[in-house]
């Protein structure tokens, strides 16, 4: 029968264990999101992530510029917050305004207050399989991984999709767990070919349906990180009901890879927190 990997309480039990590491911290820890214009998205993440933080008993802090403001302010507000011992993780919210150079603003964070994980010193940090912040989506997804005890060694496993945000450090992090890794994105010809083979399948696209039932092997296991929002309601890149009783164990959207991410933006910044007080 096939199994859901529920997210949500895998999740749950991650911040509960938060919680009760955080009450033991002689301060609390504090977040300090950066948004840039009111992409709607955003707007919903960023009150997602208020709400979480301040549940388990982290200080939030957001600092909302319009989308005609100058790079310079930014970077000298990046500046400031580098500076502040009573910050413990810098958060810049994606997208910001594509006339702007995410990737130079996001390398202004000093990387021990990288909670995204999304320097280039993190990220070298772990292709070189050492002590880096590890990007939340693709930690989340590990996390799910190990709960269901879902052995990726010696695994095919292939990823469709090739972001900084998921497919990139995901390919990474199942390279080090020594999974065989097949990268695919829109310019791959014949993605069928690629995905019929995959024991274990991460879609990461924002396609909805990209993902049939005639795309994948029997018994394979199916991690859906796309996020499709249509008249309110939201799916992933598989075609859940058609392809949910051929695979073994699938991710639903929502409540999969989503809660996921946001419980490890809580995780990283704990560790954050106590890299900088020395607590571990
Ligand atoms: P990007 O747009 O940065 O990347 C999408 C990737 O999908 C690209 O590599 C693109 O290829 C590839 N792609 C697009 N269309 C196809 C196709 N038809 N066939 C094969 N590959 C294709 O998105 P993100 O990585 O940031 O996010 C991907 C999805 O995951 C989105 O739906 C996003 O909302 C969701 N997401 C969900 C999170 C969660 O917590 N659940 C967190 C982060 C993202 P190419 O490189 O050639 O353009």
């Amino acid at each position: 029968m096939t199994k859901i990997i529920d997210g949500k309480k895998v999740s749950k039990e991650i911040k509960e264990n938060l919680k009760k590491v955080i009450e033991l911290f002689s301060s609390k820890p504090k977040l300090a999101i950066i948004q840039v214009g009111d992409d709607s998205a955003s707007e919903i993440y960023v009150n997602m992530k208020r709400r979480e933080t301040t549940k388990i008993g982290i200080d939030f802090m957001l600092i909302k510029y319009d989308s005609d403001i100058n790079e310079k302010i930014i970077e000298e507000t990046i500046k400031s917050l580098n500076k502040d011992k009573s910050i413990n993780g810098i958060l810049i919210q994606l997208p910001l305004p594509s006339n702007m150079d995410a990737k130079r603003i996001l390398n202004l964070i000093d990387p021990i207050k990288d909670v995204d994980g999304l320097t280039n010193y993190n990220i070298v940090k772990l292709i070189n399989k050492e002590d880096a912040i590890i990007p939340c989506t693709p930690f989340g997804i590990i996390k799910l991984l190990e709960y269901y005890n879902i052995d990726v060694r010696d695994k095919k496993v292939v990823i469709i999709g090739r972001s900084n945000l998921v497919g990139r450090p995901l390919c990474n992090m199942l390279l080090n767990m020594d999974a065989t890794v097949t990268v695919c994105h829109s310019k791959t010809k014949n993605l069928k070919d690629y995905t019929k083979r995959a024991d274990v399948l991460f879609t990461a696209t924002g396609k909805k349906h990209l993902i049939t039932r005639d795309m994948i092997q029997k018994d394979a296991v199916l991690i859906d990180v796309g996020i499709n929002r249509e008249n309110g309601k939201l799916s992933g890149d598989v075609d859940f009901d058609n392809v949910y009783k051929k695979c073994s164990m699938i991710t639903p959207v929502p409540g999969g890879v989503g809660p996921m991410t946001i419980a490890m933006l809580l995780y990283n910044l704990v560790s954050c927190y106590k890299k900088q007080n020395n607590k571990e």
